[in-house]
């Protein structure tokens, strides 16, 4: 294996990575808990999780172990054999979620592109070929294939990779008249975040997704709710739809399941749960026993009602931390899903809290925060203090 040289890690990465982010100006090296290090041991208070994905923090004990001994144990096998990691985490998620069956994947966009596709094949099956269209919400974000992009609904994604894939319209979240006057005899279903994450945290009216499904359900117009940043006890439920009181077609879930390892995974109702036939779909990687092991792991740990619970009550405590800082002009919030309204450029100030020992995350112009779930009031009341410190750095 090669060394880690100290100092070339940016001009390797400069000179070998397609540069598909703008990164910030840090190489991190190892973590614990809520804590990442980078190279020179210098420490990070952790609010981002990777983009939600460390729910459990870094290299959790109880995670790390049960990662370790499937590795050691079998690291893979493929779908055409059973695997008893894949089917206990099968029955968890269905169980856990009332929902009927599950296609394993890789990340939230694949999650979606299986969604997507059944959402199709139940509509061909029982209407023909012609009633094939989705209808998603502006400000959406579903993910980065060509397919997910075409779903997304901002402007910004539907540029350069010409064709799109066809069939998908946007409308106004919160307008029920929009979708109304959107949905036609060819419409098949209809695709939302019930928080828009990438979108800024716009948290979805009660009343508006009820109505929604209410109106869906009366003319067989399956429902997607996409909880990829959303599912996993994020919001302080396992999964943001039971806010709502709802119960979706077809849910998708990935960056927090895992607890640090790729898995993407598309839940479907009874209704559904025959439409994919052998060969319909697949994916190599998919239901891999390491990470179904992570990911059994991860639910073990959350889907409780204390966990739970602490996770809401983490956030409201952050969220009167935050509201106290002057240059906050507003908090949007659901669990330990925090979208902060900030005077000033967002970028920039998570560029500064960066330099100053927080990992922070932008989305539009607010500042994130997606802390892993088991953060302690303690760090939260840390990561505030260097926001405040950072926010009064910043003219
Ligand atoms: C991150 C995200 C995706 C895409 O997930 P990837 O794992 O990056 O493919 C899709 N939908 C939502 C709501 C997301 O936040």
């Amino acid at each position: 294996m090669n060394e880690h040289r100290s100092g070339s890690t940016k001009a390797l990465d400069n000179q070998y990575i397609m540069h598909t982010y703008g990164r910030y100006d840090v190489v991190l090296t190892r973590g614990k808990g809520v804590t990442a290090y980078d190279e020179d041991g210098k420490a990070y208070l952790d609010v981002s999780s990777g983009i939600g994905v460390n729910s459990l923090g870094y290299c959790d004990e109880g995670w790390v172990a049960a990662v370790t001994k499937q590795a050691a144990t079998m690291q893979h096998m493929s779908n055409y054999f059973f695997s008893p990691q894949a089917s206990v985490l099968a029955e968890k998620l269905c169980t856990l979620t009332g929902m009927a069956k599950v296609c394993f994947g890789n990340s939230g966009a694949e999650a979606n592109e299986c969604a997507i596709k059944i959402a199709r094949k139940y509509s061909f099956d029982k209407y023909g070929a012609d009633r094939n269209e989705i209808i998603t919400l502006r400000d959406s974000f579903h993910g980065r294939t060509v397919t997910t992009l075409s779903a997304t609904g901002q402007d910004v994604f539907h540029n350069f990779f010409f064709p799109f894939t066809e069939g998908f319209s946007h409308v106004t979240a919160g307008d029920m008249q929009c979708l109304e006057e959107a949905v036609s005899d060819k419409t098949c279903a209809v695709m939302l975040e019930l928080i828009q994450g990438e979108g800024g945290v716009n948290i979805l009216d009660k009343g508006y997704v009820r109505a929604l499904f209410e109106f869906c359900a009366a003319r067989d117009i399956l429902v997607i709710v996409d909880e990829v940043q959303t599912g996993v006890g994020r919001t302080g439920r396992l999964f943001a739809f039971e806010h709502y009181g709802v119960q979706p077609d077809l849910v998708t879930a990935a960056k927090g399941l895992g607890g640090g390892l790729p898995i993407g995974v598309c839940l479907c109702s009874e209704k559904l749960a025959g439409v994919m036939t052998p060969s319909t779909h697949g994916t190599t990687f998919g239901a891999n026993p390491v990470v179904c092991a992570g990911a059994n792991y991860v639910l073990d740990t959350v889907a409780n009602e204390a966990f739970l619970n602490a996770v809401e009550e983490r956030g409201a405590y952050l969220e009167k931390l935050l509201r106290a800082l002057p240059a906050v002009k507003n908090v949007r919030r659901m669990g330990l899903m925090v979208g902060i309204e900030v005077d000033g450029d967002a970028h920039d100030i998570a560029v500064k809290c960066v330099e100053n020992g927080l990992l922070i995350i932008t989305a539009k112009n607010l500042l994130r925060m997606l802390p892993p779930l088991t953060i302690t009031r303690e760090e939260l009341a840390n990561a505030v203090s260097i926001l405040k410190s950072t926010l009064k750095e910043c003219p």
